[in-house]
């Protein structure tokens, strides 16, 4: 175990990876420290195990931060192109799976292999199972009391990430060292995460969970057409898991269960060609039977053939189902959470570096920054970023 070293990384992550194999690639002996017993177990479970390892649209827009534009820097010096040619080059086969979201053809373990491969090619060292217990700013640089012993380093970076799934190693640890050194932080909270409902509300889903369809969610400013999926604990699928990074505790969360649509002109037509079907039938053509029926009884909408409604009965059917509003019971929490909005507060770091304002020579990176970004390939983008600048200087 080293007792000195240029760069000192906490946290095999993706974010840590990344900064340590540009650091050592500058020269720069690197060290990277991980408590848990494997690198890189988030990427592992990532993309149902095929790591959506980054979107071809990335952009600063798909990020959440109190300061939108801190992702900028970073973001536009190290793209999601520079991620792409690195996967091109250690020959791994990917595909897009919609909206730009890049996939892995075979496993995740491809992009832990990649960074593993780059850390080795840059002579970085890499420790597993070695916690920290504490960090002793000296005049050049810190002094860090590890598991396995001292270690003196010139730059220190924390890729320690955020709250989200603590059985897969997740801790407050960055946290922590921010506030050592008298950094704000910005409220934490689980996001990309189902929602769940009253005991009440799940018993009238009765046979549903299983159930999908596309809608478009919305919540204060956000809106995502995406799938709704059903599920025995609530709601969840891709629209849900967007949407819960806008909800706060006791909002509605607004479906349009028929996107793109003008729900009332299309039963107007549907009256006009078919006046004797039912509306249930009519609308069976969108969504299952199970769907239709549920939606119904929701909406305490009573089924009669189309040519008993009025036109206004049908603005009116259309509209409660382009606006179905529900008001979930909470979410899963971190348990389940892909990622953890708000972090180590952006105005305390800078945007090109990723370098601590107060404490020369200390980096936060990644996740456990106050920069989250939507489902699809995000986050792990700006790990790449934010790692990558920090690297660059460290
Ligand atoms: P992490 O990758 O979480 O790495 C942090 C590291 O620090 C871990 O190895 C951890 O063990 C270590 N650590 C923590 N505390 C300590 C401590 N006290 N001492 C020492 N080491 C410590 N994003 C996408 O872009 N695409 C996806 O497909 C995707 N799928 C996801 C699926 C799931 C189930 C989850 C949970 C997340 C997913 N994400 C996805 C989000 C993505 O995994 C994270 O945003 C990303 O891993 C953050 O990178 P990071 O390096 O900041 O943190």
């Amino acid at each position: 175990f080293p007792a000195q070293t240029d760069v000192l990384v906490i946290g095999a992550g993706a974010a840590g990876l990344m900064c340590a194999s540009v650091a050592g690639r500058r020269g720069r002996s690197v060290l990277v420290l991980d408590h848990a017993n494997k690198v890189g177990k988030k990427i592992l479970m990532s993309g149902g195990g095929r790591c959506n390892f980054t979107n071809l649209y990335t952009a600063p827009e798909n990020f959440y931060s109190r300061n939108p534009h801190f992702c900028k820097s970073a973001l536009a010096r190290y793209t999601q192109w520079g991620f792409i040619a690195l996967v091109e080059k250690h020959g791994i086969p990917y595909h897009e799976k919609s909206l730009g979201q890049l996939f892995c053809d075979n496993k995740s373990k491809d992009i832990v292999d990649l960074l593993l491969a780059e850390c080795r090619a840059a002579k970085v060292q890499i420790r597993t199972r070695c916690g920290v217990s504490s960090i002793e700013p000296l005049e050049k640089g810190f002094q860090v009391h590890t598991g396995l012993g001292e270690v003196r380093c010139e730059s220190l970076v924390i890729a320690t990430g955020g709250l989200s799934i603590p059985t897969m190693g997740a801790t407050g640890f960055g946290y922590d060292v921010a506030r050592q050194f008298g950094l704000n932080i910005i409220d934490t909270r689980p996001a990309l995460v189902p929602f769940t409902l009253h005991q009440r509300q799940l018993e009238q889903q009765g046979e549903l969970p299983g159930s999908a369809l596309a809608v478009t969610a919305s919540c204060d400013s956000g809106s995502f057409n995406e799938q709704l999926l059903f599920t025995h604990r609530g709601l969840s699928g891709p629209a849900v898991l967007q949407i819960s990074s806008h909800w706060r505790e006791g909002q509605a969360v607004d479906f349009d269960l028929a996107p793109g649509r003008d729900l009332a002109q299309w039963l107007g037509e549907q009256r006009a060609e078919r006046p004797n079907t039912h509306l249930h039938s009519a609308l069976a053509e969108l969504w299952s039977k199970k769907l239709v029926q549920y939606f119904l009884q929701q909406r305490k909408i009573t089924s009669l053939p189309l040519k008993q409604y009025t036109q206004a009965e049908l603005k009116d059917i259309g509209e409660q189902l382009q606006h179905w509003q529900l008001v979930p019971a909470g979410t899963e929490g971190y348990r389940t959470a892909e990622v953890t909005l708000g972090g180590v507060d952006t105005d305390e770091i800078s945007s090109r570096t990723m370098e601590c304002k107060k404490q020369p020579r200390l980096y936060f990176i990644g996740e456990v920054l106050d920069v989250t970004g939507w489902l699809g390939g995000y986050n792990f983008q700006w790990a790449w970023a934010s790692g990558h600048a920090a690297g660059e200087v460290a």
